[in-house]
């Protein structure tokens, strides 16, 4: 397979569109139409940002506003806007698009996350093209995306996508001398990189970022200049933009979500000896292997297993609250059968576990 065989040949793509990218060029939602028309063979699902920046600027506001308030203001006011131009864009070229507004709270729950998932497969089915954006008027910093890379990020797994495109205003990541990077592997050191932009809030660190998450779950991923790097040639595997292979050992959605997307409510502090064979054996974790507990957690949220050093094991699904596992850590399993009864004393099973 040529060097980006994978990008040519990948079918399900999702978009990543960004605010700086949107707002520079006017025509960019007709050349995406354009370009997806022309490709009826693959599937697409956009996830473009824009609505604070539109909506900022109708509201009268002079720049991106800080407060939470007027951030939901702006984006109220600017999606749609921002789905207007998208409609308006492929009717023109004959194709049907759909909104879809997400919180993080819709990907953390797993029947919510289940009814996404149904609700992007019919719509591509039938042809059309979601255009996701968070939800921001009702999303607070507790449960927001962070930016939108990282909503491409979950998104992408979510639709089995083999190639994400992060459309941006830079022509990829740049090397220490100013140059494109063609290429970035996983064990490649990111050179140091420029912050955001004024009108979004991901930046080329962000796009790293959520580019190996994305190859993580299979995807490749190409970071490319919106304005400069022709979609139809990223699609075609040309050398645009920097290309970050997708993952020889993929990890399963459900994996995934438990290392990308839920969001750890506390730790569990384990010995030496549970470090060693969490680590070694991917075993699961018993009571006995615990020595402190951190954070408030219940049966089924995400925990993070730290080393006695403080350096994160792996994280998992605890099967225990926090304070039951205040009250049986350090306890082997014999002696909780003797005094609370036989059951399975496992604190996080090891196919909930997950090396990120
Ligand atoms: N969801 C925000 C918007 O539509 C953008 C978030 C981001 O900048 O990534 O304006």
């Amino acid at each position: 397979m040529s060097e980006r065989g994978a990008v040519s040949q990948a079918r399900r793509v999702v978009i990543k569109i960004g605010s700086s990218a949107l707002r520079a060029d006017v025509a960019l939602p007709g050349r995406l139409a354009e370009v997806i028309s022309e490709h009826s063979s693959h599937r697409f699902v956009i996830v473009s940002s824009g609505a604070i920046a539109i909506g900022a600027e109708r509201l009268g506001y002079d720049q991106r506003p800080k407060e939470m308030s007027r951030l939901q203001a702006a984006a109220a006011a600017g999606q749609s806007v921002l789905m207007r131009r998208y409609d308006e864009a492929f009717q023109n070229h004959g194709c049907v698009c759909g909104q879809v507004l997400l919180t993080h709270a819709d990907l953390a729950d797993r029947s919510r996350l289940n009814n996404a998932r149904g609700a992007l497969a019919s719509l591509m089915e039938a042809g059309a093209v979601p255009i996701a954006n968070e939800n921001d008027t009702v999303a607070t910093e507790e449960i927001a995306f962070g930016d939108n890379d990282q909503l491409a990020a979950m998104v992408a797994p979510l639709v089995s996508a083999e190639l994400l495109v992060l459309l941006t205003d830079v022509d990829g990541v740049m090397n220490e001398g100013g140059q494109r990077m063609s290429e970035l592997g996983a064990s490649d050191a990111v050179p140091v990189l420029s912050g955001g932009s004024a009108h979004g809030s991901g930046g080329i660190r962000s796009k790293v970022d959520a580019a190996r998450k994305a190859a993580r779950a299979g995807a490749s991923v190409v970071i490319a200049s919106a304005a400069r790097a022709p979609l139809s040639e990223v699609l075609s595997g040309n050398d645009v933009g920097t290309y970050v292979p997708a993952a020889t050992d993929a990890m399963r959605a459900r994996q995934h979500w438990i290392a990308y997307t839920l969001r750890p409510r506390g730790a569990l502090l384990l010995d030496d000896g549970a470090a060693t064979a969490v680590r070694a054996g991917r075993s699961s974790l018993l009571p006995i292997g615990i020595a402190g507990v951190r954070g408030d957690f219940v049966v089924g949220d995400s925990v993070v297993l730290l080393a006695p050093d403080g350096q994160e094991v792996a994280r998992g699904l605890t099967r225990m609250g926090a304070s039951e596992v205040a009250r049986v850590a350090k306890n082997d399993s014999d002696n909780l059968q003797l005094r609370y009864g036989e059951r399975d004393w496992v604190v996080v099973h090891r196919d909930d576990l997950v090396f990120a």
